[in-house]
């Protein structure tokens, strides 16, 4: 089959590789309909986190079920399902405490490498995905793939942000970042009933999408300063929630600075460098400060009937649908923001 192999920094290529074949009586091989590119793949593009040679990639998938391991219940030849990037037992402590990314039962990440479980990517025309009747999800009949693609990782991780803003009704909401987490943090954060979402980003094109998708005030701090706007739309008095969705050190601590007193924040952009909290600052405005990596896998069946009703339509972002032979374009296109690229999504 086809699969995209990273080789090194801004090294990706698609080559043949062995097909996948069921190695335990849980796994499915899924024939892949439509993957991603994530902005976390982007970490090992650049070369800023490692990942072994010679791994086929890519954790934001769906497919169809090709053929079952004889262990296997609940999935059968022909089902259409989306995946979480995690792979979970559903039976370890942690699985049955609602944290399926910190699974001690043969869990890991997809396309991450032997250090994240060793599991082979989506970013391909088949997957071997392990543990499948507690991984996968059914997907709703007659439901587009790029409706549902986004549920296993990126559209849960930003409605994970926005519910443990614990934004309430008449609240003001500061989302940081306007990239696809972003975008469909502003739009998760429309559900939640605040009086009015800034999104502050640094690119007209995507704020200008943001206004689309539930912003009410987008700013964009190349051109001003994101924390003097936000208090002086506040009149002083700050914002009840802002959701962190780059991973950015300057931006968590702007989301300190413009926090109320009681004021929430919460981040799930993927924060691998130590911060430097101002602790004082935070103590004495007595702040929360929540997040980390989205358990996708207890949001997708929770949030299918919002993407169903088109409460919530995250097929907005994508701006790039590509064969899979094109992914290492679809990677320049992610990392440099080129032809105005928001989301690259990629047929097989
Ligand atoms: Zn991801
Ligand atoms: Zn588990």
């Amino acid at each position: 089959m086809k699969a995209t192999v990273y080789h090194g920094a801004r090294d990706v290529r698609v080559e043949t590789v062995p097909d996948p074949k069921i190695k335990d009586q849980n796994d499915v091989i899924l024939r892949i309909t439509k993957s991603a590119i994530c902005g976390s793949d982007l970490h090992f593009y650049r070369g800023s986190i490692p990942l072994d040679q010679g791994f086929v990639v890519g954790h934001e998938f769906m497919g169809v079920v090709e053929e079952v391991g004889k262990g296997v219940r609940y999935f059968k030849k022909g089902d259409k399902v989306v995946a979480p990037f995690w792979v979970s037992c559903g039976h370890c402590g942690n699985c049955l405490n609602g944290y399926p990314t910190s699974c001690t039962g043969g869990g890991g990440c997809f396309g991450f490498g032997e250090a994240l479980g060793g599991f082979s990517g989506g970013q391909a025309e088949y997957v071997r995905v392990p543990l499948a009747d507690t991984t996968l999800e059914k997907v709703s009949e007659g439901i587009a793939d790029d409706r549902v693609l986004f549920l296993g990782d990126i559209l849960s991780t930003a409605y994970f942000c926005a519910e443990w803003g614990r934004i309430k009704p008449g609240d003001t909401v500061v989302v940081f970042g306007d990239g696809p987490l972003g975008l469909l943090a502003t739009a998760s954060a429309r559900l939640f009933g605040p009086s009015r979402i800034i999104t502050v980003g640094h690119h007209d094109f995507r704020l200008e999408l943001a206004k689309k998708m539930g912003c009410d005030i987008a700013v964009n701090a190349k051109n001003e300063d994101a924390v003097a706007r936000v208090m002086e739309i506040t009149h002083g008095q700050g914002a009840d929630v802002s959701l962190e969705c780059i991973g950015s050190t300057s931006a968590v601590l702007d989301a300190i600075k413009i926090a109320r007193p009681g004021g929430t924040i919460s981040f799930i952009g993927f924060m691998f460098q130590e911060l430097p909290i101002p602790m004082l600052d935070f103590y004495l405005k007595d702040l929360t400060f929540r997040g980390g990596v989205c358990p996708a896998k207890n949001y997708i069946r929770k949030l299918m009937p919002l993407v169903e009703s088109g409460k919530l339509d995250p097929a907005l972002i994508i701006t790039h649908d590509l064969p899979l032979a094109d992914t290492p374009r679809g990677y320049e296109l992610m990392d440099s923001k080129a032809e105005n690229a928001i989301k690259v999504v990629l047929t097989p």
